[in-house]
């Protein structure tokens, strides 16, 4: 397997970014008999691996590096696929169809796919986000860079309540350290989840010893001899803290596509099928945005990153397939594994169906139509309402909220 260099002439596929859509999308295009050169430049030095467990098993220590890799290296060599470990594209020329790395190389390109990923949002140098001990949850060099600070009885503050920091908070908790959230908006999850899966998610927390707190501002963090000794809020009050986790959400990569004159819609924006404005470019994953119920959308999700990919290698295949999105997600934190299906924007009722302890599921509606499902400890309901989601049925809610009734049964009747 190359590890470096590139080649001159390369007139095939090529695909910036080391991440799960790059891998999707080389995998799709060799088995649908995509023929000549495939090559993959990403700038991280280990080949494409999951980024979902880095949050939760990888963090807590669960799981080796060699369990993280999506596909073993010998796989590419198989593939014919020459992977570019650590190499960054630092150019594009759409007119000359060539991409040049960071080290001044150039390679020529029959198609090009951007799977440039995205980026964290960090806290600005000049309140204390540069101190040792402050940490971002994106790559596999940032978990591997905290773990050593994850020690039994340090006190913990996780900056942002999505995902990334219940999952962190979770893990840190798991371990024995002191652990505060704080939350920016009124309530944990704002963006991604209802407020009452956020409720459930809350409980979860503090029933494990968390402190959760929202609506809550961060002024500045303080530090000594350069490592973080606190967190101080917008009210002068200062939380001690040896690990601050920041987990504030993500922005695309869009930069090089930007300098090559690609257009730019919350993310590199994609037609239906995944072209960017540039003939002869694709984009996908989370760093692409593309049309979904009129205006420019983008998921951040694995499952995103794999079914859009998946579909711009058909469609340089010759597919003419326009991309579907399905959306869902999950998230592991304590005992509790939540399973999203569909979305839930713009949802005017909510049908709640209670189970035994935490399982129970959300059923959203809107205009009389299912739309999404949370089913949380509840994996029967979650793939009931994913089907039934993607087949464009819709229960009669009565029924659902009833305990006695058999969720398969249902799917058949509905
Ligand atoms: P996120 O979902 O955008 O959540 C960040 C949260 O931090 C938001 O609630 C945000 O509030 C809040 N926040 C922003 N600035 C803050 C500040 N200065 N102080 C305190 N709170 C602040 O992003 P994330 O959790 O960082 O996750 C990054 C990406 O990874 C997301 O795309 C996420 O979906 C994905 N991810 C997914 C999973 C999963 O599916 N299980 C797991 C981990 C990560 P505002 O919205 O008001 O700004």
């Amino acid at each position: 397997m190359a590890q470096s260099g590139v080649e001159a002439a390369n007139t095939g596929l090529v695909i910036v970014g080391g991440g799960q859509a790059a891998a999707s999308c080389a995998a799709r295009y060799r088995a649908k008999g995509g023929a000549g050169p495939v090559a993959i430049y990403c700038a991280e030095p280990v080949p494409p691996y999951q980024r979902p467990p880095l949050s939760k098993a990888y963090l807590l220590g669960d799981m080796p590096l060699s369990r993280l890799l999506l596909r073993p290296e010998s796989w590419y060599d198989e593939q014919a696929i020459t992977l570019h470990l650590g190499t960054r594209i630092e150019a594009i020329d759409t007119d000359a169809r060539t991409i040049t790395t960071q080290a001044g190389d150039q390679a020529g390109y029959g198609h090009l796919v951007l799977a440039t990923g995205s980026a964290p949002r960090q806290l600005p140098a000049a309140i204390g986000g540069d101190l040792a001990g402050v940490h971002v949850v994106r790559d596999l060099a940032d978990v591997d860079r905290m773990a050593g600070g994850l020690r039994e009885g340090a006190r913990a503050v996780i900056i942002g309540g999505g995902y990334i920091g219940l999952e962190a908070a979770a893990v840190c908790a798991k371990l024995g350290l002191d652990v505060t959230v704080l939350e920016a908006a009124p309530r944990i999850l704002g963006r991604v989840a209802a407020a009452e899966t956020a409720d459930v998610i809350r409980d979860l927390h503090v029933g494990n010893g968390v402190t959760v707190r929202e609506g809550c501002q961060v002024a500045h963090l303080r530090g000594a001899d350069g490592h973080v000794t606190g967190v101080t809020l917008a009210s002068g009050e200062t939380l001690e803290a040896e690990v601050v986790i920041v987990g504030i959400g993500i922005a695309p990569e869009t930069a090089l596509a930007e300098a090559a004159g690609i257009a730019v819609d919350n993310g590199i924006a994609t037609d239906t099928h995944g072209r960017t404005s540039a003939p002869h470019v694709w984009s996908a994953g989370d760093c692409a945005s593309f049309p979904f119920r009129g205006a420019q959308m983008r998921l951040e999700s694995v499952q995103n990153a794999i079914d859009q990919a998946e579909c711009v290698a058909d469609n340089i295949l010759g597919a003419d397939t326009p991309y579907d999105p399905k959306p869902w997600f999950w998230s592991d934190q304590f005992d509790m594994k939540l399973q999203i299906a569909g979305l839930n924007a713009g949802h005017d009722s909510l049908h709640v169906r209670a189970g035994e302890g935490l399982t129970r599921s959300h059923w959203y509606y809107r205009d009389g139509r299912l739309i999404s499902v949370d089913a949380i400890n509840d994996p029967r309901a979650y793939m009931v309402g994913k089907r039934l989601i993607e087949g464009g049925r819709t229960p009669d809610p009565a029924q659902v909220v009833d305990p006695s009734t058999d969720l398969k049964a249902l799917m058949k009747t509905v």
